[in-house]
């Protein structure tokens, strides 16, 4: 049972999660949390601010975050006895002050300094939650998650090794499961060979819960969050968003990857190699089913499941004539973006060019020189690429041409199908986004849905 940012974000919250572990009791239960919401951004910018000399600020700027876990503490041990976290507390602060002066010296490598601040979110929320669950009267035990998860040394963005990873999972939660505990885990953190703190990338407490599920074998991953499963569209773009009951791994995997922040895009992989079901849900309403991600959702024709979108997208484009029935252009291109280790979402190609997108355009100029030496290349912003989802693209003819119908009267500037039989991905200009995303989710999801998704926001 995973538990989001928001799901653990305050008195109220914490509350609704006791009932929801309470529950599920006699399922064996293995409780993973994200750091409480906001704390990893905060933690974030106080690392910045400690970077760039401004020391007291970073240090002072955590204050109002220490303060919200110190409510929960007196909502649920309202006697100082009781209190065990206080000490924890006390510690943490310390410890992240002596961090954020080392990264005003630089006296660390950054990166690494930046994860071990960052995983207190996680650390914090762990113990608290545990606590607040023993208060309850349920067994609860914090396992430290960096003693479990094993990852290579990219810090911020972190790799598991899974075979090791596996062995220690099961080594040190199978006794306390079967002793009837419910072991409570930090998502998002981990640790590398040499014991120091590694972090999996934004998002990724889905992930954490997935390599645990998979290691033990888990009937169901539950991914608990502020939605009612994955929905027809992101319900902050259209508020008239309604709940997918049934997804397929692949339809889940699409969207994930293309904009959709209610499952982490690597969420799926674990899950998928080990066929254990996936359940979106939402703490705030644990009574409904939510989505459920399996195996195979079961074509039905003519019907989508859901539309997904990314901002802020790059197109580049590269031609070179000299490549004209020559080998090996695809691959010069390729290990440029490797050689730089730069994703690329989307991509079309002709015989001398191909266009393709990016999503963090971080080092783009070192890619654009030396693709240039390839052959000419363009590089333009300000484009949204847009991914439609559903097995029933594989089992129709004829939803493309509904799809492009629905918006002609929009420049699409690239077009992506097949690669994946479940999803048609296709770029326009971001301006044009909201619009696109609303006449397609009232075109296929109007018998759910009233009109007026026809205006959606991509501000929020
Ligand atoms: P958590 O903190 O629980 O991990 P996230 O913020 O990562 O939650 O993900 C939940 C959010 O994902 C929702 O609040 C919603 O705005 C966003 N989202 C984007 N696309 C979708 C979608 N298709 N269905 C549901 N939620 C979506
Ligand atoms: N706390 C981390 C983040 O905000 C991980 C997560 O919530 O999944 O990115
Ligand atoms: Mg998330």
């Amino acid at each position: 049972m995973k538990f989001g940012g928001t799901s653990v974000g305050d008195v109220a919250a914490f509350e609704r999660v006791c009932g929801i572990v309470a529950n599920q009791l006699d399922r064996k239960p293995v409780v993973v949390t994200s750091a409480m919401t906001k704390v990893t951004d905060a933690l974030l910018a106080a690392f910045e601010m400690a970077r760039r000399d401004r020391l007291e600020d970073a240090v002072a700027s955590l204050e109002p975050h220490f303060e919200r876990h110190v409510e929960i503490t007196e909502a649920f041990f309202p006697s100082d006895a009781e209190n065990v976290f206080h000490n924890e507390l006390r510690l943490a602060r310390q410890e992240i002050k002596d961090l954020l002066t080392r990264a005003a010296r630089r006296s660390l490598p950054l990166q690494m300094l930046k994860d071990a601040i960052v995983s207190y979110g996680e650390q914090l929320s762990s113990r608290l939650l545990a606590e607040a669950l023993k208060s309850k009267g349920i067994r609860a035990r914090t396992v430290d998650s960096r003693r479990l998860i094993v990852t290579d040394d990219e810090f911020g963005a972190a790799q598991p090794i899974i075979d090791e990873t596996n062995e220690l999972v099961k080594i040190e939660l199978t006794p306390l499961i079967e002793d009837g505990e419910v072991p409570v885990l930090g998502g998002f953190i981990a640790a590398n060979r040499g014991g120091e703190t590694t972090t999996l990338g934004r998002g990724g407490s889905d992930y954490s819960a997935a390599i645990v599920a998979a290691a033990l074998g888990a009937a169901e991953l539950q991914i608990w969050t502020d939605v009612t499963g994955v929905m027809t569209c992101d319900p902050r773009v259209c508020s008239d968003a309604a709940t997918v009951p049934v997804l397929s791994y692949e339809e889940a995997a699409e969207l994930a990857y293309f904009g959709a922040k209610v499952l982490h895009p690597k969420t799926i992989k674990p899950a998928v190699d080990s066929a254990i079901p996936v359940r979106v849900c939402n703490t705030s309403e644990p009574e409904l089913t939510g989505t459920m991600v399996l195996a195979d959702s079961g074509e039905v024709p003519n019907k989508i499941k859901s539309i997904a979108h990314k901002s802020n997208i790059s197109i580049l484009r590269i031609t070179s004539a000299r490549m004209l029935g020559a080998y090996g252009f695809m691959s010069a291109v390729f290990q440029v973006f490797d050689r730089h280790r730069t994703v690329i979402d989307v991509i079309s190609t002709s015989e001398v060019s191909v266009a393709l997108t990016l999503d963090k355009p971080d080092n783009i100029d070192k890619v654009v020189e030396d693709l240039s030496r390839i052959g000419e290349v363009e590089v333009e912003g300000g484009y949204a690429v847009i991914c439609v989802v559903g097995e029933g693209l594989r089992a129709s003819t004829g939803l493309a041409a509904k799809i492009f119908n629905t918006i002609s009267d929009v420049h699409v500037e690239l077009v992506s199908h097949g690669a994946s039989a479940v999803n048609l991905t296709f770029v326009v200009r971001e301006s044009d986004a909201a619009a696109v995303i609303g006449k397609l989710h009232k075109a296929f999801f109007s018998e759910k849905v009233n009109a007026k998704s026809e205006s959606c926001d991509l501000t929020k």
